[in-house]
């Protein structure tokens, strides 16, 4: 399936990694998912409580 961009190169859209950052390089295009394999998600906060203060630290900025 070629519907996503992952930096430019065809892939496969991740059914297990739902993503709407349609801003990120990674971010299939036609559905909202990831398509790497793996993602790593972290947080800026010291003492995250809620669903904001968690990041995915996979994202990298649609050229
Ligand atoms: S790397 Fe993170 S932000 Fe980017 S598409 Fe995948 S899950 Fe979404």
């Amino acid at each position: 399936m070629n519907n996503c961009t992952n930096e430019g190169r065809p892939c496969t859209p991740n059914s297990s990694i739902s993503c709407t950052v349609t801003s990120c390089a990674h971010h299939c295009k036609d559905v909202d998912r990831c398509g790497l394999t793996s993602i790593q998600v972290g947080t800026h906060e010291a003492n995250p409580a809620m669903d904001q203060c968690t990041d995915c630290q996979s994202f990298k900025k649609y050229r």
